[in-house]
């Protein structure tokens, strides 16, 4: 008799939730990134007790259409990728499909949604059924409400820490959104207080100085670099602004923001001894290359990813900073005559 079968969406759709589910944060995340991918220009999340009692995340983004609403719960369901070689094109932030079903399985769900060119439409899951759907007022773009995370997975809640520091990795995930995406704009507010706001205008510097304060933006030198295969263009500080770990080096692969220690040992060499040992620098760089050079299929949460060519990409970012500390005369330049 056969002992072997398939587990039903539920079951398969909280075990997803399992990895892509982490904590608040990464509720946050997903539902930021579906708004960014859906060319939003601005973006408001509202938390309140770190993210525990309610996420609220509302952009006025394409929206989704009403024959889409039910599907895009479903596992593996996307809009964002069709065929095999798609996987090599990425340039959306999203392309698993699984974020909307694993949070919504592991939560109470309000979704509202219109493309703007019909009418509106709400729907509410909890544990990932759907439990209510109606049609609303249209209003450009989609609001998701995400109520009592984890409220039917007792150990995971019990994990969590506490309100301040799930409310850290909050504003970790929006000050990233917010380097990545410069051009769009941002607002986080937590138990209605305003923790972050960004104008949408293009200005990276002006959302450095957002999160980093005024006397970073101050010390910051701009720099780019091209190659066949790479673009880079961002700002470093001046060496006299040090960080004690490496968290401050923030590298932006095609809009997607990323942890890559290949990378930013190449920011280090930069600065080269111009650092103190044991003092990391801060930077934010913008890196863009083909999609076909770079794998984001490589961890669920796509904050690691493999580049090809790597070795070339950080030559030409180590040189870049090197360069960018001549021209200001912080190191002597060798090659020009005293
Ligand atoms: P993925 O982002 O990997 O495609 P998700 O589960 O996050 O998977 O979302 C499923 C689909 O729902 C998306 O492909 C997109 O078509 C749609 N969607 C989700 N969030 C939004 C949003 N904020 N605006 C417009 N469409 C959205
Ligand atoms: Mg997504």
């Amino acid at each position: 008799m056969a002992k072997i079968f398939q587990l039903n969406d539920h079951l398969s759709n909280k075990i997803a939730a399992g990895e892509v589910v982490e904590r608040p944060a990464s509720v946050v995340k997903e539902l930021v990134e579906n708004a960014i991918d859906a060319n939003s220009r601005v973006i408001r999340v509202d938390v309140e007790e770190g993210g525990l009692t309610s996420i609220r995340v509302l952009d006025d983004g394409d929206g989704i259409e009403s024959d889409d609403l039910e599907t895009a719960f479903d596992r593996h369901a996307t809009s964002k990728i069709k065929y095999d070689q798609d996987l090599f094109r990425i340039k959306t932030l999203g392309f698993r499909g699984e974020a909307l079903p694993s949070i919504a399985s592991v939560s109470k769900l309000l979704i509202k949604t219109s493309t703007g060119h019909q009418e509106g439409y709400e729907m509410t899951l909890e544990g990932g059924r759907i439990t209510h759907r109606n049609s609303t007022a249209p209003r450009k773009g989609t609001e998701v409400v995400v109520s009592d995370l984890f409220f039917n997975t007792p150990a995971r809640l019990k994990y969590l820490k506490t309100i301040h520091t799930e409310l850290g990795h909050i504003s970790d995930v929006l000050n990233r959104m917010a380097l990545s995406h410069p051009d769009v704009s941002f607002i986080l507010t937590h138990n209605e207080k305003v923790l972050l706001q960004t104008m949408g205008n293009g200005d990276l510097k002006r959302v450095i100085a957002a999160i980093y304060g005024s006397s970073v933006a101050k010390k910051l030198i701009e720099v780019s670099a091209e190659s066949l295969d790479f673009t880079v263009k961002g700002f470093i500080a001046k060496p006299e602004i040090t960080r004690s770990n490496r968290s401050y080096m923030s590298t932006i692969l095609n809009g997607r923001y990323v942890r890559n220690y290949p990378l930013m040992k190449s920011i280090q060499q930069g600065y080269h001894t111009l650092l103190p040992i044991g003092k990391f620098p801060l930077a934010v760089l913008h890196i863009d290359m083909n999609p076909i050079l770079l794998d984001v299929n490589v961890h669920p949460s796509k904050l690691e990813v493999r580049i090809s060519k790597e070795a070339q990409l950080q030559e030409l970012v180590a040189t870049m900073i090197q360069d960018a500390f001549k021209q200001v005369q912080l190191i002597p330049d060798m090659s020009k005559p005293a």
